[in-house]
């Protein structure tokens, strides 16, 4: 049964980074639509990259998480449908049920359903001590027992092992990172940025081991420690487990949407049934850096998609065609990279590898194609107008220091 007056013109499915960039620009571009951004999380919109750094080290509160203050979202008529989940989507009558009871109409749905966390399987996986980082209620939860451990472990060696395992150091915990991969961040960049990181934590006391899974977690009610599958036992009275994400596909698959690894997606993030876009982590897009169909799951592809999207809302196309970047902190190391480095036949060094600034420049036949920075922001600012024009520098001028990337553009 569908409520009275209840349409909107465009109703968004997730109130992370992309759904809220996506209510916000509609405003900035003049939209006047009505405008209802869901979310499942009780909480206004918030930023995420602090979670794994300042909120947790209690640097921050939940104020100063805000993407915007709540008066932001009455001011400029988006309804906020905040701890309301969106339990059916009905692609072909064009409405939504929400666990609120309400079944509302649409004009445009915006899907921003994000990721699901992968989660460990093996025995005593539901122990108390064992966290996920993902949203503000697991960093909650970690804040709050932090003070009471001495000895953690970190499951994956990703952006959310690695990070967390910095701001853990920073409050003199000891940290032993677990990884299946034979070295840290293997998904995102190259072996020698990951050994520079690696090399690094190790001088500040974490301990790695490798190429290991975890064959079971033990305690009484509560982890005690951890059992590797080579035999090894690690004490640990926390764990966070930062084992990647999955597409949220689930509300996208029973609407009969095309899905695979993802919600896929047009370059303007038309999803196979009209009026009903996806954006940020949860779609699969043609990536014109991957050459490919690709997922990214990043803050900037975030906002960029919910541009796109924006665009495509008020009548304007605007194919998506952003340098994809992405930045970590993990103590006073700002990783930031742009482009992909798929089938890259070159790694030029910028700056002396064991010591910042320095930057791994990735190329194929010539061109520059992604970039590493590691406290190199101007060469990050610099190689991603060069990502962005297909440009074919002199492979002698990306290594010397002494010319200004800035001036090859
Ligand atoms: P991730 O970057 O995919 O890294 C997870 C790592 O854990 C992978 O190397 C994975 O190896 C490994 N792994 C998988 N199963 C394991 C197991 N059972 N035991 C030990 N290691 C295992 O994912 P994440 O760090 O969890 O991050 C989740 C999401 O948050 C991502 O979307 C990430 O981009 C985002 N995030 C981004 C930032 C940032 O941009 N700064 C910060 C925080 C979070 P395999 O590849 O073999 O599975």
């Amino acid at each position: 049964m569908l409520d009275q007056n209840a349409i909107f013109d465009v109703i968004i499915v997730g109130s992370g980074h992309a759904g809220a960039a996506l209510a916000i620009s509609l405003r900035k571009k003049g939209f006047t639509g009505s405008i209802l951004l869901t979310g499942d999380e009780a909480t206004s919109p918030y930023e995420r990259p602090p979670l794994s750094k300042e909120y947790l080290q209690g640097k921050i509160g939940d104020e100063q998480l805000r993407i915007r203050p709540e008066e932001f979202w009455t001011d400029q008529r988006i309804t906020l449908a905040m701890g309301c989940a969106v339990t059916e989507l009905d692609a072909s009558q064009r409405y939504v049920s929400l666990t609120d009871g309400r079944t509302l109409e649409f004009n445009w749905c915006v899907l921003a359903t994000g990721g699901k966390l992968r989660r460990l399987k093996c025995e005593g996986a539901d122990l108390a001590g064992i966290h996920s980082l993902r949203n503000l209620a697991d960093a909650k939860r970690i804040r709050n027992q932090l003070s009471t451990v001495s000895q953690i472990a970190v499951i994956g060696a990703g952006y959310i092992g690695l990070e967390f395992a910095a701001s853990a150091r920073e409050l003199g915990k000891s940290v032993t990172v677990i990884e299946t991969q034979d070295r840290v961040l293997s998904r995102v960049t190259s072996p020698v940025i990951a050994s520079f990181l690696e090399e690094q934590h190790i001088r500040r006391g974490v301990t790695f081991h490798f190429g290991q899974g975890v064959s079971a977690l033990h305690g009484d009610g509560a982890l005690q420690s951890i059992a590797l599958e080579d035999g090894t036992t690690i004490p640990a009275q926390m764990a966070i487990c930062g084992i990647g994400i999955e597409a949220e596909t689930g509300l996208a698959e029973t609407a009969g949407l095309d899905c695979d690894q993802g919600v896929l997606v047009d370059s303007c993030f038309r999803t196979s049934s009209p009026g009903i876009l996806a954006i940020g982590d949860c779609s699969r897009h043609p990536n014109p850096f991957a050459g490919s169909l690709w997922r990214l799951e990043s803050v900037q592809h975030a906002q960029d998609s919910a541009e796109t999207a924006a665009d495509l809302i008020i009548g304007e196309i605007s194919p998506y065609a952003q340098v994809p970047t992405f930045w970590s902190q993990q103590y006073d190391l700002r990783l930031q990279s742009a482009g992909l480095n798929i089938d890259a036949d070159d790694i030029i060094i910028r700056g002396a590898k064991g010591s910042t600034p320095f930057c791994a420049i990735y190329t194929r036949k010539g061109q520059v194609i992604a970039i590493d920075a590691i406290n190199a922001p101007r060469d990050f600012m610099a190689a991603r107008r060069l990502i962005q024009q297909g440009s074919k520098p002199d492979r002698s001028a990306l290594t010397a220091i002494d010319i200004p990337l800035k001036s090859l553009i």
